[in-house]
């Protein structure tokens, strides 16, 4: 399953890439696309756009020389891997296939002469724009928490320095303290992601601070693999992780970061290190473009990731609204694609492909134990929809469990190299 699974990835990108050429070869003249954010969005969409290079002029516009993945940061928390290797740079995606990669931020879009302004003051012109910002915090969405207070108490769900504060934290901890992890209402990135984070910081404190507990205060009252999460806690970490969900608690009022206090509607707990993911909303520079409606994210065509508020410019990513697709690299990388290929057919003035969406996460429990999901999905209506589903289950054999482990390195190291070229 897992060979399958990543030669797919790499079949579809190689076929994905040689489509594109084959389109692009059409047109003579050299159209531009200017993309806006360097992670995995805008970073696949430019390398394969950029790929057909022979007709079109690709720009990408990021501001941080590297980009660190998110994905994995919980095995990093954990002591299982380094930070350097969660961290990629733009170099392959410049040498390799041409992009102009541009270390600024954008600052806006001008959809009438189409521009987009970079934070030193240049403009650049462009054919199509492609916008994948990620996701911003809902600050305000309980007292005394904000840009400041995050500082002391880390959300750690953009990959960087935030990741580096929680593990440091977590490393001074003493023996017998509470780790509390906030956790954030649907729609979030990466639906599993809290919950993995509870299982590998469980697993480092078993090995280090093995008095240590973990409190799960959650805005909901269900979350994604909950059986299969519960399951690996009670076997793996008997008593160490409490989860009480928003219909126990009325979720999370107020943080104090001074007494490193978390209150909710009954109850107050004093954590030892506090990681407090807030609700999410699009990436603030698709706010500011127009991009978003009153869901706070962004609606899209699911055929071409047009935005159906501006003509013209595309967004993919964890900041579109997404119907039944979770905010995942993986997710994010297939939307990528199809937007690419969407952005070749209408400048090469050919017929958009149908688009094929797929999404597969793997989630540690404990270093060998993980489990999968992989589902596929469909455009309906506007909407995008699932189609077919599959999802790990409780009670799989220790050896499918190691092999699924093992099988998340792999796709780690080839996802990547799909997008950072
Ligand atoms: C703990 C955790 C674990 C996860 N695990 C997994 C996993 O196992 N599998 C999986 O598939 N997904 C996982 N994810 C989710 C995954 O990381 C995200 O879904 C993915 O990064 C979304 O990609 P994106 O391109 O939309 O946003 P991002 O990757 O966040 O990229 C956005 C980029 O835009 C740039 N940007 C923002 N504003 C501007 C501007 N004005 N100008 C220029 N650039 C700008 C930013 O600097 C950033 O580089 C995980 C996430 C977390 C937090």
């Amino acid at each position: 399953m897992t060979w399958t699974r990543r030669k797919f990835g790499m079949l579809a990108g190689a076929a994905g890439i040689a489509a594109l050429g084959v389109r692009a070869a059409k047109s003579a003249a050299k159209a531009r696309v200017v993309v806006v954010g360097g992670g995995i969005g805008g970073a696949t969409v430019a390398k394969y756009l950029a790929a057909s290079a022979a007709s079109i002029d690709v720009t990408l516009v990021e501001p941080k020389p590297c980009y660190t993945t998110c994905f994995f940061s919980n095995y990093y928390l954990a002591g299982m891997r380094s930070f350097e290797s969660l961290t990629h740079d733009y170099q392959r995606l410049a040498r390799r296939y041409g992009i102009k990669v541009v270390h600024e931020s954008a600052t806006a879009i001008d959809p009438a002469a189409k521009t987009v302004m970079l934070g030193g003051g240049a403009k650049l012109e462009y054919d199509r724009c492609v916008v994948a910002p990620g996701i911003s915090f809902e600050f305000g969405s309980f007292e005394g928490y904000d840009q400041a207070a995050m500082q002391i108490m880390p959300a750690a769900w953009n990959g960087g320095p935030q990741t580096k504060l929680l593990r440091k934290q977590l490393e001074s901890m003493e023996d017998g303290g509470l780790f509390v992890i906030g956790a954030p209402p649907d729609p979030f990135r990466c639906p599993p992601g809290p919950y993995e984070r509870a299982c590998l910081v469980a697993y480092y404190f078993k090995q280090f601070k093995p008095r240590a507990k973990i409190l799960i205060l959650d805005a909901k009252d269900t979350f994604f693999e909950q059986d299969l999460f519960q399951d690996a806690w009670n076997r793996h970490y008997p008593g160490m992780i409490e989860w009480l969900p928003g219909q126990f608690t009325g979720g999370i009022k107020s943080v104090d970061v001074k007494t490193r206090t978390i209150r909710t509607k009954g109850e107050t707990f004093r954590a030892s290190v506090a990681n407090i993911i807030p609700p999410q909303m699009a990436g603030e520079f698709a706010q500011k473009a127009g991009l978003t409606d009153q869901s706070g994210w962004c609606p899209v065509d699911p055929v071409s990731f047009e935005s159906t508020l501006q003509p013209g410019i595309h967004v993919v990513g964890d900041a579109i609204s997404g119907g039944d697709m979770p905010k995942s690299a993986f997710a994010t990388n297939s939307q990528a694609k199809v937007c690419a290929f969407a952005i070749a057919a209408a400048l090469t003035g050919s017929a958009p492909g149908e688009p094929h969406l797929y999404n597969t996460c793997f989630t540690i429990l404990s270093p060998d134990d993980a489990v999968t999901d992989s589902i596929s999905f469909k455009a309906v209506a506007g909407a995008i929809r699932i189609k077919d589903i599959f999802v790990s289950q409780v009670g799989e054999s220790d050896e499918l469990r190691r092999e699924v482990a093992q099988a998340a390195s792999g796709w780690y190291a080839a996802f990547t190299h799909d997008v950072f070229g």
